[in-house]
């Protein structure tokens, strides 16, 4: 596990500035949820924090270490994403292991890791399937088991239940949840749902154009928010 600092960090592309200069303290092991309208700049975020976009200015610490110009293999990240494709052509235990193969890890080690994700995400009589034998609910658990098998220091979710169904979403919200109150790995995630970032985020950071507009605990934003913008958007239904 590790903390997560944001200082000062900009983001543009070609003329257009996204972010203007963002700061966020996220602490070792939390749960930390970013929110905000679509084109606030959430997903561009989370991609300079995984290495997946230049930073423009500012710097990102992962635990004490600076890693603004590290490659994403280098900063012990996993990320998963909206659209979780999985290698259709691959067993589910094959889709968790690729990526411990690619890097050369031990076999051994490979079955270990891959056995105890699978037991955590209650996916271990799946492992011999392929993808198109499960259901939309165990295929966004062999996603999660992609990243858990890498036992990184941080986890990034970009919206990771947009493509559920209602009721499924709701229903993986808890997993997640109760995933981090097990694995206690530091983690970031981002939604333009305010009733998921309210039911999931231990803290939860407002976006709105680039900037950030509040942050704090569901109750201190319910309580007391800081402005008109996040007292409607609170407010709203999603
Ligand atoms: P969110 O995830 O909050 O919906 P994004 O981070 O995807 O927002 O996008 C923030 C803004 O940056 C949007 O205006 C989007 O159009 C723009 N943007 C994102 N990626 C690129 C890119 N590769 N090139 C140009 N503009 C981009
Ligand atoms: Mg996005």
């Amino acid at each position: 596990m590790a903390s997560v600092t944001i200082r000062s960090v900009k983001k543009n592309f070609g003329d257009v500035a996204v972010l203007h200069g963002v700061d966020i303290d996220i602490h070792d092991g939390s749960f930390t949820v970013l929110v905000g309208p679509s084109g606030c700049g959430k997903s561009t975020l989370l991609r300079m924090i995984a290495g997946l976009e230049e930073i423009n200015g500012g710097d990102i610490l992962i635990g004490e270490r600076r890693v603004n110009d590290l490659p994403p293999k280098d900063r012990d990240i996993a990320m998963v994403f909206q659209n979780y494709a999985l290698y259709p052509h691959m067993t589910v235990r094959n889709n968790m292991a690729f990526a411990l193969t690619l890097a050369k890890t031990a076999k051994a080690t490979i079955e270990a890791k891959v056995q105890r994700a699978a037991e955590i995400l209650a996916l271990a009589p799946l492992l011999e399937r392929y993808p198109r034998q499960l259901s939309g609910g165990q295929r966004q658990r062999v996603a999660m088991g992609r990243a858990i098998v890498r036992d990184p220091q941080v986890f990034l979710f970009d919206e990771p239940l947009s493509n559920l169904d209602a009721k499924l979403r709701v229903a993986m919200r808890s997993e997640i949840k109760e995933l981090h109150q097990r694995l206690k790995t530091t983690s970031i995630y981002v939604t333009h749902d305010q009733i998921e970032a309210m039911t999931m985020g231990d803290k939860i950071v407002v976006m709105r154009d680039g900037r950030i507009e509040q942050t704090g605990s569901p109750l201190d934003l319910y309580d007391h928010p800081a402005n008109q913008f996040v007292a409607g958007f609170i407010g709203s239904p999603a």
